[in-house]
């Protein structure tokens, strides 16, 4: 008899966005093949746990069926290009998002092994050689991760990853993007050689040369990245190692442009827009809270049913967003009151109306799914808000947007470190407290208490919140108001600030 081995497969959905039919797959999928759930990533893909070996390929293989693929949904290339879904623009989200999949596609290995394990059965190794022309023969150093933010929405936080474009809109039109590099979440406790850092701006680039200038960074990484040291082989050690400007002139020299002097933008947020939104184009969009993007029926709602029903009906989009939720996108006029009856029916409807510090709120799998998981941290946050919503309400902050941010370990897959309140697993029971990001995700927080028991975290920032309450300036947010008064330092260089 073999073991029973589970595996996690992971969909890349470019942009976040999906056809109601691929929703139908991906619901379908979680019921015959993995644990009747379906987790919204914070990296706007589909995640399905509890899948065993003997289900593996036959679940690649329905994945196929509807166009998706796991296809560098892991491993050391370039992952899923994540794109804001943008609500409210919805021109300019189709052009940034026509741009997030064009990028998506070069970047893809063409390696025609993925096919042959998975699809067809046939040859595992190819005769002639797998031709990449921007991997070649070693792939890069580590995982590489770009996104696309549209201002003032900063909810794919932009600098957290490897590569971001910042869509800069000029009368209405997408005249391009601030380019930002270096950015990475990552850590490893007590290794003060890592750290996570916010992404620089590298410089503006017209639309037209997005994908030399994207394809001249990754191959700099690609042969500049250290491949000695996996804990230093992510594209914010080559770019503290050798500066800013070696990286630029790299990078030009690499794709021929020159990049121009970035461009000014405004960042508001980080989190999501819920509700619904009039698009340009008289569709309208529906921002859903999925509480730590787990899709799921449980006794009290049936969300998993219910987002069946709407994608039976539906002929917009879907839309993944990168806080874990969901958009119903591009619905007409004529489908809304269908939708809006199926809401209502299952309860859905009113969704958002939580407090601000849940809907705010992101965890990581961790327990029991991931493997590298130190402590709980999707079955724990939600009780941890619930016990917070009490000093928040009884400080009178119920409507206040505060993000608080938990992982099982500092791999930092919910970025955790982009949280007012930040919380990373030690031990089981046992957190790491980080104060004082920015609500516009432009700065990072900082260490605040180490190994807190998890029944004093409320205890600890109870006395911080109501101070907030009674101090704070007008207008003055969570994160920028535990630096004024204290708590903690201002992170400003991630290499030497953070560990300091
Ligand atoms: Fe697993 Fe750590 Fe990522 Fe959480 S942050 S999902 S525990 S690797």
């Amino acid at each position: 008899l073999e073991r029973a081995y589970s595996f996690m497969v992971r969909v890349r959905v470019p942009g976040g966005v999906c056809s109601p039919e691929q929703w139908l797959a991906m619901d379908k999928l979680s019921d015959d093949y993995a644990n009747h759930t379906l987790k919204l990533t914070t990296r706007q893909a589909f995640q399905f746990h509890g899948i065993i070996k003997s289900n593996l390929k036959r679940s690649i293989q329905e994945i196929n069926k509807v166009v998706l693929d796991t296809i560098a949904a892991c491993g050391d290339v370039n992952r899923n290009v994540m794109c804001n879904p943008n609500p409210e623009q919805s021109e300019i989200h189709a052009e940034a998002l026509k741009i997030a999949q064009q990028l998506s596609d070069h970047l893809t290995p063409k390696t025609s092994a993925y096919h042959e394990i998975w699809l067809d059965g046939e040859k595992a190794v190819s005769s002639e050689p797998d031709e990449e022309p921007i991997y070649g023969k070693t792939y890069l150093p580590r995982k590489f991760k770009i996104v696309l933010a549209i201002p003032p929405s900063n909810d794919v936080d932009v600098f957290a990853h490897d590569l971001g474009l910042i869509a800069i809109v000029e009368e209405g039109k997408l005249a391009g993007f601030n380019f930002t590099v270096g950015g990475g979440m990552g850590m490893t406790h007590n290794n003060h050689a890592t750290y996570p850092r916010l992404g620089d701006v590298l410089g503006f680039v017209k639309p037209e040369d997005v994908i030399p200038v994207a394809e001249a960074i990754v191959t700099t990484q690609r042969d500049f990245g250290d491949r000695s040291d996996r804990k230093h082989a992510r594209l914010k050690y080559t770019i503290d190692d050798r500066g800013l400007d070696w990286f630029r002139g790299e990078v030009e020299a690499r794709s021929g442009i020159k990049l121009g002097e970035a461009r000014p933008y405004v960042f508001e947020s980080t989190g999501d827009r819920y509700g619904w939104v009039e698009g340009t184009n008289g569709n309208f969009n529906l921002t859903l809270f999925v509480q730590n993007g787990r899709v799921r029926d449980d006794r009290e709602i049936k969300m998993k049913t219910a987002l069946r029903e709407i994608a039976q009906v539906h002929n917009g989009d879907f839309r993944l967003t990168a806080n874990q939720n969901l958009i119903i996108g591009k619905i007409s006029p004529e489908k809304r009151p269908e939708i809006e009856k199926i809401l209502a029916e299952y309860k859905l409807d009113r969704c958002f109306e939580q407090a601000g510090i849940r809907l705010n709120s992101m965890a990581c799998v961790a327990l029991p799914t991931c493997g590298l998981a130190l402590a709980e941290s999707e079955r724990y946050l939600p009780d941890l808000v619930t016990e917070l919503e009490g000093v928040i309400e009884a400080a009178g902050l119920e409507h206040e947007a505060i993000v608080i941010r938990m992982t099982g370990c500092p791999n930092g897959c919910a970025r955790p470190y982009l949280g007012e309140i930040g919380l990373v697993g030690r031990s089981p029971g046992k957190y790491n407290l980080y104060l004082g990001a920015g609500f516009d995700g432009s700065r990072m927080n900082k260490l605040y208490k180490e190994n807190v028991r998890q029944e004093e975290i409320a205890a600890v920032l109870q006395p911080i919140i109501e101070r907030y309450a009674r101090e704070r300036k007008e207008g003055e947010r969570f994160g920028d108001f535990t630096i004024r008064a204290g708590y903690v330092k201002a992170v400003k260089v991630a290499k030497t600030d953070w560990w300091a």
